[in-house]
């Protein structure tokens, strides 16, 4: 095993890292990019088994549940991981930033995969800004083999400074594979329960004693940032010089013209163009600091901007880094980035979607490489460049051919059409979810007019209804129903709002690559009876394309119902259907 080479995705290097890292249990929800962590350590389970020692893996009803599951594991002495994406942290905030307070016993290491671009995303949030929030640790891999090394790292810090660590990874890190080397695996602790009750439950006089342990924590973890191998200050041609780059761009005031401050994937696109930079600038390599541990390392960060004039600042996500040195610097040294340039007008860092190789080398006021220079070229007038740059699909993606929401969107255009006709539907309001079925968003169907998050369409849809909003209708999946949505239909249910709860049952998250909801189908009816819907307003329609007229009239008649219904549309999704027929 020692030094084995593998070839293994970001998501897959976490996941064995923190198998040799020695956990015990593993915990998450399904969420793009970070969906191949648990998938890889359930797959181990399953092959392992608790006979084998393999740690548990398993799905979580929500991300929250998923990570106070594993605070459980900690408390018991063992090692954990929990993994989600980054509005999956969102979900998961509370016992996250509660978790910071506890007196962390087995180590506890949070994974999330940030989506800048928004490839299957519906924002670009860093989190490192929660890492910053919780005042904890943050490790931020840029390669394969630091998202291993990161990975076993993560345990043995959280344990020696007793808080939960983040591990911050990107969508491209998380999604592209690398041959990574691996070392010895660590046997699992055994159970031991924590001794210190008093640093586990946070009561208010508890609580407080916790508090000011963590903030006192602060400066130990500025001494690991600071000497952190991954946080590597390079100043050319002076003594304190670990990159070892010649040729310093000292001016005659003895200061750097530039200093440039990378993190993550940044630094990676930095060192791409760092030939050609260094050439434009006539053969002077600027000074430099890249970022792989958080919090910031204050002091390299201050010696890097003393000797410098000017700092551009290169991450991958929103501009945490930068805004960060923007209270900590004095006046005279001019930072540029994402929020603004040298000369103060605009930044040379684009401030949405992903980083790479050529808007760092614009950012960097190189010319574009000959290699896209020739592309661009071949690009006829009615197609923009900053389309072409940006890689933007212009077709948005479809509902699978014969997909079972195609029909239930259809049922539901259709009924909708007969309660009100008129443009827009003034009198209806169709709030939806997070799944494949956001996919009906788009024509053909166009059905859903709001997404906001896992789980919102329920509460908006109540919400609506008491604002007077004459029929007003939720549309979601049976995952993000149990993820979140379940506690709205228990507020719904209460005061029987009048409105329509509209669940598309397909027996699996499709989504996120065909996981297993946590409820089989056969018991989402005694669920939601149990939520408190009368058994008269309940309906389970079969979703199928022969069936939409005769299911829209009776969809009709349960939204035109003055109190709550529930209609379940159930029909396997085609491809867990292919899944389970191989
Ligand atoms: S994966 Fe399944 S649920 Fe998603 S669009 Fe395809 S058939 Fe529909």
């Amino acid at each position: 095993m020692s030094n084995e080479q593998l070839t293994l995705l970001g998501d897959e290097a976490v996941a064995l890292g923190a198998i040799h890292a020695g956990i015990s249990a593993a915990y998450g929800y399904p969420g793009t990019p970070s969906t191949e962590i648990l998938e890889y350590l359930i797959a181990e389970y399953e092959k392992g088994g608790p006979a084998n020692a393999a740690p548990v893996a398993r799905w979580c009803s929500n991300e929250k549940t998923a990570l106070e599951a594993a605070l459980g594991v900690s408390f018991a002495g063992r090692r954990a991981i929990v993994t989600m994406k980054h509005v999956g942290l969102n979900v998961a905030s509370d016992p996250f930033i509660n978790g910071a307070l506890l007196a962390i016993k087995g180590g506890l290491v949070i994974a999330v995969a940030d989506d800048p671009g928004m490839h299957s995303s519906q924002n670009e949030q860093d989190s490192r800004f929660y890492a910053g929030f919780a005042m904890i640790p943050c490790l931020e891999p840029r390669n394969q083999q630091e998202a291993y090394t990161m990975t076993r790292e993560a345990f043995e810090l959280s344990e020696r400074f007793q808080v939960p660590v983040m591990l911050r990874l990107v969508t491209r890190l998380s999604h592209a594979r690398a041959a990574i080397t691996v070392r010895d695996a660590v046997p699992q602790k055994p159970v031991s329960k924590t001794e210190e009750r008093s640093r586990w439950m946070l009561l208010p006089a508890f609580a407080r004693t916790n508090y000011a342990a963590l903030i006192e924590k602060q400066n130990d973890f500025q001494v690991w940032a600071t000497t952190h191998p991954a946080n590597t200050l390079e100043l050319p041609g002076s003594e304190v010089n670990s990159g070892g780059a010649a040729n310093g761009s000292m001016a005659n005031n003895g200061r750097y013209d530039l200093a440039v401050i990378t993190s993550g994937l940044g630094g990676n696109y930095y060192e791409e163009n760092i030939a050609d930079f260094i050439a434009m600038r006539g053969g002077k390599a600027p000074a430099r600091l890249h970022i792989g541990a958080y919090p910031l390392p204050l002091e390299s960060i201050r010696a890097l901007c003393a000797a410098a004039e000017k700092v551009l600042v290169i991450e991958e996500g929103q501009p945490f880094i930068e805004e960060k040195l923007r209270g900590l610097l004095p006046q005279p040294v001019a930072i540029a980035g994402k929020l603004a340039g040298l000369d103060g007008g605009s930044g040379p860092v684009v401030r949405t979607g992903e980083l790479d190789p050529d808007n760092v080398r614009h950012a960097l006021g190189l010319p574009p490489r000959p290699s896209v220079i020739d592309a661009l070229s071949g690009i006829s007038e009615g197609n923009s460049q900053g389309d072409f740059t940006s890689g933007k699909i212009t077709r948005p993606p479809q509902l699978c051919q014969g997909c079972p929401h195609g029909d239930s969107y259809e049922t539901i255009k259709k009924a909708v059409a007969a309660i009100d006709g008129r443009p827009n539907h003034p009198d209806v309001g169709i709030n939806s979810d997070i799944g494949c079925y956001s996919l009906g968003a788009a024509p053909p169907y166009a059905v859903p007019e709001s997404i906001v998050c896992m789980g919102a369409s329920v509460g908006m849809a109540k919400g609506a209804a008491d604002a007077g909003l004459k029929y007003s209708i939720a549309v979601i999946g049976d995952s993000t129903f149990i993820h979140s949505g379940i506690a709205g239909l228990i507020d719904a249910a209460a005061a029987d709002i009048p409105m329509t709860l509209i669940i598309l049952d397909n027996s699996i998250v499709a989504m996120t690559g065909c996981q297993e909801t946590m409820i089989p189908s056969e018991n989402l009816r005694k669920l939601i009876l149990g939520c408190g819907v009368k058994p008269e307003r309940l309906l389970e329609l079969e979703a199928k394309k022969q069936l939409v007229d005769e299911n829209t009239a009776r969809l009709k008649a349960e939204i035109e119902h003055r109190g709550l219904s529930v209609v379940i549309f159930k029909r396997e999704c085609l491809e867990a259907f292919r899944k389970r027929r191989k």
